[in-house]
């Protein structure tokens, strides 16, 4: 397609949508800081909704009453728009359509088939967080000028892997060229993150905090001039400030060793998210909504001198040894059965290690998916699993990172390749 001269994507998260004040703070970013040219606006569920309506709908799951949640879901919506604009506006319509949208989402609530997949109907339900939030945002960004609403999932075409959807690339390439443009050309584009569609056009989502990727899917097909995603922290910083004191911001980076920060669980940008955007060599700018004006971190193609080392910190994660029966090696066909497995099981591998006798994975811990991987092969493996660990990485680590680190922990597992140390620890 034809490159829209200037067009930037702008990626807002839960964060900053989470309350009225929010929302007033993001449509000051677009009025004072944004873009003269074409801007398309990606938004994800409002505050922690995603979180609640995995619960709503594990309740609906299991057979059992979601109402008060329901009920608390819909007056933090309310309660929300009713902080930017009161009824009296002329404004009644915002309040109509999200009354709709609950409407639809009960109805879905109602239909949920306790025997039928459960990934599928995550995405059904889960998904009404980025259609609320994208559509409430659309609404109240109209009042500052021209704005569509564009409702992404009949463009962005996924296979049917719930909740880790893949994207068919070809098909959303086309979609996307055959509707933006005409789109932007009326105003600012605002649309969902996470989701997308099936071809027979079921609701599909690309994974927890999968908004980011949502932006760079778009900037790809467009390629867009830059993409920027707006957050709570001062940019790319070396470590999660809520956990660690004392981090660095860093003020420009490469896209790989971005994508390796990401890849280890740095929840700063969705992993997928960079792939596309160095693919057409789109910048990546990360800034804070708290200080607009302030410079945040340049993702691109570059050279850099050596980076501060980065700390990463993944909880809630097992620890799963198989060991032979009969002592006999881990071979490599016993390790085709152990990823076969893995695989069936959608658990994804932090690290691994083997020994003469056993191979260990750490996986993010899900109940369901570990027993149903310890199904597939107890008769052929003695298995052993920890449960409620943490997995630290540190990626281009010294001996100082190391140490202070590691200080009082009781190591589990630990590993040490040419750029980065990781280790699996208790608590
Ligand atoms: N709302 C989704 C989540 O919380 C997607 C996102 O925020 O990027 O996982
Ligand atoms: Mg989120």
């Amino acid at each position: 397609m034809e490159k829209i001269q200037g067009l930037q994507v702008y990626k807002f998260g839960g964060a900053s949508v989470k309350d009225a004040a929010a929302i007033l703070n993001l449509c000051r970013i677009v009025r004072d800081f944004g873009p003269q040219g074409p801007l398309v606006i990606v938004v994800s569920a409002m505050g922690k909704t995603t979180n609640a309506l995995e619960e709503i709908f594990q309740l609906a799951y299991a057979g059992k009453s979601c109402q008060s949640q329901l009920a608390a879901l819909r007056k933090y919506h309310f309660d929300t728009i009713a902080g930017v604009i009161p009824i009296s506006f002329g404004s009644e319509h915002v309040y109509d359509e999200t009354e709709a949208l609950f409407k639809e989402l009960e109805s879905r609530l109602k239909q949920v088939d306790l025997n039928g997949n459960f990934d599928e109907q995550y995405d059904q339900v889960v998904s009404f967080g980025e259609l609320l939030a994208s559509r409430v945002l659309a609404l109240l960004l109209a009042w500052y000028g021209p704005v569509h609403y564009l409702d992404c999932r009949p463009l962005i075409r996924t296979d049917e892997n719930w909740r880790d959807a893949g994207v068919k690339w070809p098909e959303t390439e086309r979609n996307i060229a055959e509707t933006l443009p005409l789109l932007l050309a009326k105003g600012i584009v605002v649309t969902q993150g996470f989701l997308g569609g099936t071809a027979d056009g079921r609701t599909t989502t690309l994974g927890r905090e999968g908004s980011d990727y949502t932006a760079a899917i778009l900037a790809y097909c467009l390629r867009a001039e830059s993409v920027t995603i707006w957050k709570d922290v001062a940019g790319l910083l070396n470590a999660d400030p809520k956990i660690f004191p004392d981090t660095v911001r860093y003020p420009e980076i490469s896209y790989r060793e971005t994508i390796e920060m990401a890849y280890y669980g740095a929840s700063v940008i969705h992993p997928k998210t960079l792939k596309p955007l160095a693919d057409r060599n789109i910048p990546l700018r990360v800034k804070s909504f708290l200080d607009p004006a302030a410079e945040g971190t340049l993702i691109h193609d570059c050279q850099h001198p050596a980076l501060a080392p980065a700390f990463i910190r993944k909880t809630d994660q097992a620890l799963l040894s198989f060991a032979s029966k009969d002592f006999s090696f881990i071979s490599e066909e016993n390790m085709a059965v152990i990823f076969g497995a893995l695989a069936q099981a959608k658990l994804k591998i932090n690290v691994m290690q083997n020994s003469a006798i056993s191979f260990s994975v750490c996986v993010d811990y899900s109940e369901r998916r570990v027993h149903q991987l310890l199904d597939l092969l107890r008769e052929q493996f003695t298995l052993h699993y920890n449960t409620g660990l943490t997995l630290f990485t540190i990626k281009n680590y010294d001996a100082a990172s190391i140490a202070r680190l590691t200080a009082g922990k009781r190591l589990l597992l630990e590993q040490r390749t040419r750029h980065t140390f990781q280790f699996v620890c208790q608590g």
